[in-house]
């Protein structure tokens, strides 16, 4: 309204929606202070070319405060520097496979903070011997501690992570085309992550009603540890880079962006999304003929 209280044209509009809350309270100018007053626990950095990794950086440039989670004693003494550069020091143990871990987990959040906003899961196992080869081979025992860790862990966190998230909140996971389509050597990651992309959306079903909100990151192929394990690697990078439209590969920082958006209020209404950040790989069918070359 003008001082003389009478509308501007541009005045009326902007306080019509102040009247009437439109859902254009988030701030978008800007996304310094994003996440401030945000608290998240992190669990998957094995180092720092880790995409839980990637998501932290860009989560405390927004002004989030994080716990982070390792996988025994070994990556405890990677984690806590990672950590400490992040000003977080709530590092703590987690193995997913050990319920006890993860009961004690939320017990120490719950205890350090009142409540939790977001949860960033970026854990996958599968024994190295089954991630090349066929998938008609996969053991029994490789099969389901495949998806114990890959994929039930999530929803074991959800479980939790919904008793401290008294505000609502937001949880993501990541998995890879792998899930839809047959790719090299993928095998029973593959099985575990489609698992895992459903599980996505019956936990933002259940969960919606509460506010909290449930979503993955398909991720192009990215230089780390776990990534190394699969067999071929290096070929999927460069078929990817050549044939994905953006005629790359996506980085940390791309992906740790859109953890940023799912994770923030900027996704205040997304929910049971699988979102890509693949450089637009997966919609290609059949790549051009021009891009082939010679093979
Ligand atoms: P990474 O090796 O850096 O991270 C994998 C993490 O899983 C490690 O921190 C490891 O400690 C943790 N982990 C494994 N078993 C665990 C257990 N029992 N308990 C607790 N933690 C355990 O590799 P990354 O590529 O950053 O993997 C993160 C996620 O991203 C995985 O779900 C992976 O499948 C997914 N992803 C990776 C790619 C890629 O190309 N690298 C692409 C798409 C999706």
């Amino acid at each position: 309204m003008r001082p003389d209280g009478r509308h501007s044209a541009i005045g009326f509009l902007e306080d019509r929606f102040e009247e009437t809350d439109q859902g254009l309270g988030v701030s978008v100018v800007g996304n310094s202070k994003l996440m401030s007053g945000k608290r998240g626990i992190v669990m998957g950095v094995a180092n720092d070319h880790s995409i839980a990794w990637g998501v932290a950086t860009k989560l405390r440039e927004a002004g989030a405060e994080l716990a982070f989670t390792y996988q025994g004693e070994a990556f405890a003494k990677r984690v806590r520097p990672l950590a400490a550069s992040l000003d977080s020091n709530l590092v703590l143990p987690c193995d997913v496979e050990n319920d006890e871990d993860i009961d004690g987990l939320f017990d120490a959040v719950g205890k350090a903070w009142e409540s939790l906003d977001f949860v960033v899961h970026a854990i996958a196992y599968s024994d190295k011997e089954e991630l090349k080869g066929r998938y008609l081979d996969t053991t029994r025992d490789n099969f389901a501690r495949t998806l114990s860790i890959s994929c039930y862990s999530f929803t074991a966190l959800a479980q939790r992570a919904q008793r401290l998230m008294t505000n609502g909140g937001s949880l993501i996971t990541l998995t890879y085309l792998g899930a839809e389509r047959v790719t090299p050597n993928y095998n029973v990651m593959g099985v575990a992550k489609a698992a895992l992309e459903s599980s996505v959306r019956y936990l933002a079903a259940d969960l919606g009603a509460e506010g909290v909100r449930v979503n993955a990151i398909s991720a192009g192929p990215m230089r780390t540890l776990a990534g190394s394990a699969i067999a071929d690697a290096r070929f999927v990078f460069g078929w990817t880079k050549r044939h994905a439209p953006l005629r790359r590969n996506v980085d940390l920082g791309e992906v740790g962006a859109a953890g940023l958006y799912l994770l923030s209020d900027l996704s205040k209404g997304v929910t049971g999304e699988v979102h890509y950040v693949d450089g637009g790989y997966h919609v290609i069918g059949i790549p051009s003929p021009n891009d082939l070359g010679d093979g």
